[in-house]
């Protein structure tokens, strides 16, 4: 999960507000910052789906300010929200024990949907535990039947 900056320094990951045209806030976003040069970045395997809340949210008729938790909608923001409130400093082992008790806790709900035959739910689950096995394709490798 390390990234190293252009500056030659390590990456740290933090939660940050993304705001768009003024209007738009999006909490929880994680980004990739660096400490010595200020740089910061998304992280890659999210930025599509920020991108895509965004144009959501503009669709939507209203005026003013709007905002919307990007934990919410995406379970990598939620897991990494978890880890930073746990205050580890080891990361990416907090992200992978977190990570495999959210996937066994979606595991758990998807069956609940399926026994309840909730279609919608079931879909939305399957999108979650596609975004959180997707992020660390070799640490979970998630079936779902
Ligand atoms: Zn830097």
């Amino acid at each position: 999960m390390n990234k190293r900056c252009s500056c030659g320094h390590d990456m740290d990951i933090t939660l940050r507000t993304v705001v768009h045209a003024r209007t738009i806030e999006i909490h929880h976003v994680p980004v990739y910052t660096c400490a010595e040069c200020d740089y910061s970045e998304l992280l890659p395997e999210l930025k599509q789906e920020v991108i895509q809340l965004m144009k959501k949210m503009m669709q939507e008729e209203r005026t003013g300010k709007m905002s919307a938790y990007f934990d919410d909608v995406n379970e990598v923001a939620s897991v990494l929200k978890e880890c930073v409130d746990a205050g580890g400093w080891h990361l990416d082992e907090l992200f992978q024990q977190i990570g495999e008790e959210r996937v066994n806790h979606l595991l758990d709900l998807y069956l609940m949907a399926k026994t309840w035959n909730d279609k919608e739910w079931m879909c939305d689950i399957q999108r979650r535990l596609k975004q959180i096995s997707g992020f660390r394709t070799e640490t979970y490798r998630v079936k779902i039947s």
